[in-house]
């Protein structure tokens, strides 16, 4: 005689045993498919005593729906448990902030060179551009140094392999010229910046670096009018209080020529390391422009005067944020950048 009782509790273990679905399912089989031991019992009553027969069958039936409705059970049970893992598992904190993304910003040359040619824009000077592989005609001879000028030798020149006649631009004052012809005969103000090279390499000099370089032409222009120019130049890039010196000097390009300082920006003048104990700091060259170099341009010099400036962008960097290393600047440090 089958003990329906054992069978029933067994298979209830069996069922809150299932800790997925699968094993739901392979207990189902074992317990309630076609093969399992009910069907088995229900297919074997017909062999049972007939008075036993009914009551036999019935506890069958009993067990068959009591499994089902336990099955039904521990699997709503299994549902709503992984559903809810689930959710544990993906859980996302919207009240997170956010994870910081690097964000670069503008180089100190960049900010240098931008703040130079804003202050040149608002006294009305307009960008212009040239290439930095240049022909030496311009970079030398229409800048009035010719091939046999000393002035070649401080330039230190890169030449262009398999390119003879070009060069890399020692420095920005070729774009003077082309702006010049390009413009001719209005009235020009024109600033311009980039790279330069130069084959030196130490703590205050590198091989490649920036220059900028402003360039005015017209009928009456005299030293008063470079002298102001350099006088709201220096003031937006150093500050109001900047005082400004013109001591005579020498460029072939320029007739006269004035190098030009600024009190110290270390020490206000008092004199100091850096600026030598004479509480001035050269900062850049400039002068009228050579009638050799009017003519290159296309001006009549007899009519037209004009007036060019030039000045290192790494100068003006070293001095604005206090850096005494050139190389500081190449290296990409992120100590460094990050100090902008
Ligand atoms: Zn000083």
């Amino acid at each position: 005689m089958l003990d329906v009782e054992a069978l029933r509790g067994e298979a209830l273990r069996d069922i809150a045993a299932a800790v997925d679905e699968a094993q739901l399912e392979q207990a189902r089989i074992e317990w309630l498919g076609r093969k399992g031991p009910i069907a088995d019992a229900l297919r074997g009553i017909k062999n049972a005593p007939p008075d036993e027969r009914r009551e036999l069958g019935l506890a069958l039936n009993r067990v068959r729906d009591a499994l089902e409705s336990a099955m039904e059970e521990r699997r709503a049970a299994l549902k709503a448990s992984s559903v809810t893992a689930r959710l544990a598992r993906e859980a996302l904190d919207v009240t997170l902030p956010g994870r910081p993304r690097a964000i670069g910003g503008p180089h100190p040359l960049q900010l240098a060179e931008d703040a130079l040619v804003d202050a040149l824009h608002a006294l009305g000077f307009q960008l212009a551009d040239g290439p930095e592989v240049e022909s030496e005609e311009l970079n030398f001879e229409a800048l009035n140094i010719p091939a046999d000028h000393p002035a070649r030798e401080m330039h230190d020149t890169f030449f262009v392999e398999g390119h003879p006649g070009y060069v890399l631009r020692t420095h920005t004052s070729p774009v003077q010229i082309r702006a010049m012809r390009r413009h001719a005969p209005a009235p020009l103000r024109v600033v311009t910046v980039g790279r330069v090279y130069r084959r030196d390499d130490d703590v205050t000099h590198s091989p490649v670096f920036h220059q900028m370089e402003g360039l005015a032409v017209g009928e009456g222009l005299g030293m008063q009018h470079l002298k102001g120019t350099l006088y709201g130049l220096c003031r937006a890039i150093f500050g109001q209080d900047v005082r400004i010196r013109l001591r005579p000097s020498y460029f072939p390009f320029t007739e006269p020529s004035a190098e030009v300082d600024i009190g110290c920006v270390f020490c206000g003048g008092d004199g100091c390391r850096i600026c030598k104990g004479t509480g001035f700091i050269e900062i850049l060259g400039s002068g009228m422009v050579h009638p050799h170099v009017l003519r290159e341009g296309g001006y009549d010099p007899a009519r037209h005067t004009g007036f060019a400036f030039g000045v290192g962008v790494e100068r003006i960097a070293m001095l604005r944020y206090g850096v005494d290393d050139i190389r500081l600047f190449f290296q990409s440090d992120l100590r460094l950048l990050r100090q902008f």
